[in-house]
């Protein structure tokens, strides 16, 4: 998409600190880290949110999840623990529409969230 932040972090247009890539999917950490471990995964593909995900994406939904348990691993925070989140819409304060799951951890994390 021709004006998503994140399309064009897939574009090499904008830096972004890349820890994991392939043909389906991209890794960065977040530029604004809410924790000693974070990390953005999406697929190259743009949808905008888990809303505009079908079953014809079931498994692209289930590789980005292995992906990031390896990813969380290379990280060093697959024993201690990390929290996958994935806002969506306004009320889940969602302000990146291209679907990403945060990758967070290497703190202990709060429950509930805020
Ligand atoms: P969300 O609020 O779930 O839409 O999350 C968007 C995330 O993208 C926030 O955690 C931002 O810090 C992060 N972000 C925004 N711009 C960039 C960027 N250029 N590179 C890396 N992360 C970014
Ligand atoms: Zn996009």
């Amino acid at each position: 998409m021709e004006d998503c932040l994140f399309c064009k972090i897939i574009r090499k247009e904008l830096p972004a600190n890349v820890v994991y890539e392939d043909d389906l999917i991209i890794a960065f950490d977040d530029i604004n880290p809410k924790a000693p471990v974070h990390t953005l995964v999406i697929p190259k593909e743009h949808f905008s949110s888990l809303n505009d995900i079908t079953e014809a994406q079931h498994a692209l939904m289930g590789y980005i999840l292995l992906k990031i348990q390896m990813i969380a691993d290379k990280k060093g925070i697959a024993e201690s623990g990390y929290r996958i989140v994935l806002n969506t819409a306004s009320d889940a304060g969602q302000d990146v529409f291209h679907i990403h799951f945060h990758l967070l951890g290497g703190r202990r994390m709060t429950w509930p969230p805020g």
